[in-house]
Formats: C-alpha cells, structure tokens, sequence
C-alpha cells in the first residue's frame, strides 16, 4: 500500500470531513500515513491524530516560518513529544527564504536545536527548504546531518543539489508538484535518482498533482504521483508503490 510520509491532517481546511476523509485511506489503498507538525498547535494536533488512527504516525518539529514560538518549554514539550511509541521524525524542520518570516539568524539557531534534538532521540528529520539552497546544505553540513539522516521534503531545487543530499544517505519527497507541465527539473531529479531513496509525500492540503492543481489535496491522489513517477522511471505504478513503501518503512521505522 502507499505510504504517505507528509501530510497536515490538523489543517484547519480538513476541519470539515476529517474523519469521514480519514477513515476512506485504507480502502482506496493508502496505508501508513506521517502527520507532520509544523506550528505550535499543531505539536498536540499531531499526537491526537496520532493517538486516534493507528495508521497515522507523527512526525514533531517547528516549521522554519514558526520558530518565533520556540523557547526551552516548547523543546522540552517537543522531547516528550518525540519519545511517544508512534513518534517516527523530527520535522518539518529547516529554512525558509522565500516567506521569510523569521529573520535568518533565529532560523538557523533553531534549525541547528532541532537537528540536535533528532540527533539525540536517534529520529530522522523532515528537511523544509524554499529559497535557501545553500544555507540548509550548509547547516546540514555543519551539523554532520549525514549522522543523522532523513528526507528532503518537497525537493524542489537542481540535480546537482539532489546528488548533495543522496551523498549524505539523504532521501527525496516527491509530491504534487513533479506531475505539474513546467517541473522540468524535478522530474529530471526523479530520473536521476535511485529508486531507493524517493519517498511518495503530498504535502496535504496544498500542492494538489494535475488534475486537481490549486484545490485542497488529499492523500488519495497520491496515485497521480505514482503515475508520474513510474513513466519517468519505466516501471511499473505497483514497483513504485512498494519500494517506496519500503523505503520509509526502513528510515522511519514505522512497523505495522
Ligand atoms: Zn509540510
């Protein structure tokens, strides 16, 4: 079955049908899902959900644009948190330039906290990047992040920078946007890279694939990534599903 690896089911957008929405993955061949955090209500969000639906694992860290809400009690929260039996990540976790919200200084500090704090619960981490190419390998670098490994979420910039993060036993999330017509060079990274390491993700409720493009996206249409990805590759849909499949099992841990 599809293994959705990111995905924001406390969303206020899901408010509506999550439940309803919730309890139709299994039968329409989605199996685990990882609801990851990204704001401050959404560390708790995460744990429910997780609590709630045993298919859903959680994924706890402060999104670039959000770390203007860490302090030691968040942290100390977040460690908890992260112990918890389905706690399978810290994440998403990283920089952003292109919202810009924090200043780049403060994204860095807690950039580096988090990567520490996965370094010392032995988690992998959920890598969120726009805008800041060189700045997060940099980070990543310093921090020796290949210790620690984890996927680049929703990777979006060139070949070469893809070859970077493999190098580091790094993985791919590749979503919506590599069935978009201009993803040129996303679906030229998807070429390029082992089938090993790419992980099926969507990013929920945005970055719906063609031919929902711009409405709220769901795990359920994962198949059109699934599609995608296997012209690109000349393999079979079922082959992308269950190496992806196992591909997060091993670096998530996530056993049934
Ligand atoms: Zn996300």
């Amino acid at each position: 079955m599809i293994f959705e690896t990111h995905a924001h089911y406390d969303d206020e957008k899901f408010d509506e049908d999550r439940a309803e929405l919730l309890s139709s993955m299994q039968e329409n061949g989605i199996g685990r899902i990882i609801n990851v955090s990204a704001n401050l209500e959404s560390l708790e969000n995460t744990r429910k959900l997780m609590e709630a639906y045993p298919f859903i694992y959680g994924a706890f860290g402060l999104h670039p644009d959000e770390v203007g809400d860490l302090n030691e009690d968040v942290m100390a929260r977040m460690l908890e948190l992260c112990r918890m039996e389905k706690a399978v990540a810290v994440g998403e976790i990283g920089l952003d330039y292109y919202w810009d919200k924090e200043n780049h200084e403060k994204q860095e500090y807690w950039f580096r906290r988090q990567i520490a704090l996965a370094r010392e619960e032995k988690l992998p981490m959920i890598i969120h990047s726009r805008e800041a190419a060189a700045d997060t390998l940099r980070v990543m670098k310093e921090e020796k992040s290949e210790e620690i490994g984890g996927v680049i979420h929703c990777f979006s910039y060139s070949v070469e920078m893809a070859e970077e993060y493999l190098k580091m036993g790094f993985y791919l999330g590749i979503g919506g946007v590599v069935t978009f017509k201009n993803a040129k060079k996303i679906k030229e990274v998807v070429q390029m890279a082992p089938m090993e390491r790419i992980l099926l993700e969507t990013d929920s409720p945005y970055l719906a694939p063609v031919p929902y493009r711009g409405k709220r996206n769901s795990s359920l249409y994962l198949p059109y990534v699934v599609q995608e990805i296997a012209e690109l590759k000349g393999i079979s849909e079922e082959e992308v599903i269950e190496t992806t499949e196992k591909n997060a099992v091993r670096l998530f841990r996530a056993e049934e």
